[in-house]
């Protein structure tokens, strides 16, 4: 672990703050973290191609805060979270979804769907959401409108996971993959999360490699 991980320090005084729920008493001793659904991601560049098999099936950086650190994996997604950054006050236990996938999910499930999406079908949304990717092409965009090239970026791959841009987004869009404007939106803002994590933003450092 590295020194300084603030993820580390904040599971010891979670520990601390909360001892033992109830339904910790299954065998495991409160130090026995080998069952937690909480992964330690290492820093891409230092990953071998084991670990990568490993650990192949998530994102490295917390899609709130964009950093690294100790994160929870979705079971649905490649997203991963701090439990910091989702406020949450003790690990979940089991498979774990994000936030996101439970957006998704609330809005394409017939039963809590919203009243506006029941009066869509997946081919008038499609068409909707081009109208939505014409208004995101706007100028000064350009470097968000087509994959970015891993020539010019050869070591793109190593710290982003899901690569996405406007291009993208549409023929997602065409190919009708988006069951809800909250699914498109999830997949839209990767673009976002991409782009802090490479270019870094105001508050992300990031490590020289
Ligand atoms: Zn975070
Ligand atoms: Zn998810």
């Amino acid at each position: 672990m590295r020194v300084g991980d603030p993820g580390s320090t904040e599971r010891t005084a979670q520990k601390r703050k909360f001892p033992s729920p109830p339904h910790s008493s299954n065998g495991h001793s409160p130090q026995d973290t080998s069952t937690s659904p909480i992964k330690k991601k290492k820093k891409p560049g230092l990953l071998n191609n084991n670990s990568k098999e490993q650990d192949g099936r998530n994102d490295f950086y917390c899609w709130v805060c964009h950093r690294e650190g100790q994160v929870l994996c979705c079971e649905l997604c490649p997203r991963v979270y701090h439990a910091k950054c989702l406020r949450l006050t003790s690990e979940p236990e089991g498979d774990w979804f994000c936030p996101e996938c439970e957006k998704i999910t609330v809005a394409e499930c017939i039963e809590t769907q919203s009243k506006a999406m029941t009066m869509l079908t997946i081919e008038q949304l499609s068409y909707l959401l081009k109208f939505a990717i014409q208004k995101m092409k706007q100028p000064g965009t350009d470097a968000f409108q087509k994959p970015v090239p891993l020539e010019q970026h050869p070591d793109y791959a190593e710290y982003i996971f899901h690569p996405m841009d406007l291009c993208t987004l549409e023929k997602n869009a065409k190919k009708k993959m988006y069951g809800c404007t909250e699914a498109f939106l999830a997949d839209a803002k990767w673009i976002l999360h991409n782009c802090i994590i490479y270019n870094g933003g105001p508050d992300v450092h990031r490590y020289p490699c």
